[in-house]
């Protein structure tokens, strides 16, 4: 079997890998990447016509982003995720659509291009074998986020395991993972976001998350907390329902969307869903409108909202009322991109709000509740899995140099940690 790596190769995002095998041509996953004037699809795709199937790991739009687009080019195959997998997909490719034509990016689809990859779909299960064409295929448990799956590939007699993004930490909304693919692997092929440095226990991340909560409402101020809306949203919710508090707690932005259908459809690996819809139609306000926003956001309280990285949502609407104010806080929950508000917030105390580069003076604090493994977990992982060939992408080039010279020295297989378009013959 052949590899080509057409994205998400010493980079994160874009993450699409080509498998041609037996005359057929496969697509493990099909993301994009943003970039300030649009984005970026995976590269030379179109260069060949036609494709036979397309897994993909998980709704992340670095892993699902560039579906529309292909539809739209004619690039068609039938799609295989899991059934969370699809339903966000379906909401997040939407909201990306229209968020990119507010703000003037054009899109390089049209909204029945998004009808189309929804037609395309196959729902799988997960830990189920299935046959398609000349491959077999399983999706296992990724803990990343809800329905987010690592797919076992199985084809010219060889076993292939792609892990998509995976999260070996415990969490307080995926399952654990178990490293047990009914079998040796001969070719693994891994992320390595945190493939150059190790996360902070996240029992201890989470108490210290609370007790900021706590002191800055104690203090007269305000918490605003910006989230991704799948995943960490649902996480923080989980959190915040471990402290008792003296405000109320407001929920706000697609994260309300997400959650309801996290909560109302099945999801195998998603653990606490009790105590999450206790806290999502019991305990917090779900904001509805700007008007409210706009109201509850000038009384003290918890605002859990997205976006993750404040590049747009209800997020900007609230720090608009905070922004000045040195008692309130905002506590970001997540890796930063470069060139976003978030970023800027955090290295320069700056967000760009209606174009205006405006000083944040309340205080502003990171808590890393990743949702991806880090390097001691990466390396006890693939020790574990113990491949014949190991295959690092979906880092920075520090992370893939890191994670590739480490299993180089210690383990006895071959590495390669290939660049955009590099090919792999396995
Ligand atoms: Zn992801």
């Amino acid at each position: 079997m052949k590899l080509i790596f057409r994205g998400g190769a010493q980079e994160v995002g874009r993450s699409c890998i080509e498998l041609r095998t037996g005359g057929d041509r496969y697509l493990l996953d099909c993301g994009v990447k943003f970039k300030e004037d649009g984005f970026a699809y995976p590269k030379g795709l179109l260069d060949v016509p036609g494709v036979d199937g397309v897994f993909i790991t998980h709704a992340h739009l670095d892993h699902s982003g560039g579906l529309p687009f292909f539809e739209h080019k004619q690039l068609k195959g039938p799609i295989f995720c899991t059934s969370q997998t699809k339903i966000l997909t379906k909401i997040l490719l939407k909201d990306s659509f229209e968020v990119a034509r507010i703000r003037h990016l054009h899109p390089a689809f049209s909204k029945v291009d998004l009808k189309e990859v929804k037609k395309d779909i196959r729902v799988v299960r997960f830990d189920k074998k299935f046959t398609h064409r000349k491959v077999g295929v399983t999706f296992y448990n990724a803990g990343h986020i809800p329905g987010s799956a690592s797919i076992l590939i199985e084809a010219e007699g060889k076993r292939l395991l792609y892990t998509g993004d995976m999260n070996l930490a415990q969490t307080m909304i995926m399952k654990e993972v178990i490293p047990d693919y009914g079998g040796p692997i001969d070719i693994l092929i891994t992320e390595s976001t945190y493939g150059y440095r190790d996360l902070p226990d996240r029992e201890a991340l989470a108490q210290r998350f609370l007790d900021k909560v706590e002191q800055v409402l104690a203090q007269g101020g305000s918490v605003l907390i910006p989230v991704f809306a799948v995943g960490r949203a649902q996480e923080v919710l989980q959190i915040l329902s471990l402290g008792e508090f003296k405000a109320p707690i407001y929920f706000d932005g697609m994260a309300k969307r997400i959650t309801r259908h996290i909560l109302s459809n099945p999801s195998k690996y998603v653990k606490h869903k009790e105590r999450l819809a206790e806290m999502f139609y019991e305990v917090v306000h779900l904001v509805k409108n700007r008007e409210e926003r706009d109201r509850v956001a000038q009384r003290q309280g918890i605002f859990v909202t997205t976006s993750g990285m404040l590049q747009g949502g209800p997020v900007l609407h609230y720090l608009k009322h905070l922004w000045h104010d040195t008692k309130s806080a905002v506590l970001l929950t997540g890796y930063q991109c470069k060139r976003t508000n978030g970023r800027e917030l955090l290295d320069h105390g700056f967000v760009y709000m209606k174009g205006w580069r405006t000083k944040v003076h309340c205080q502003v604090e990171k808590y890393d509740f990743s949702g991806h493994s880090d390097l001691t977990q990466l390396k006890q992982y693939i020790e574990c899995v113990n491949p014949k060939i190991l295959i690092v992408q979906h880092g920075d080039p520090t992370s893939v140099v890191h994670l590739t010279s480490w299993a180089e020295r210690s383990l006895g297989c071959d590495v390669h940690g290939p660049r955009v378009l590099d090919e792999i013959d396995c």
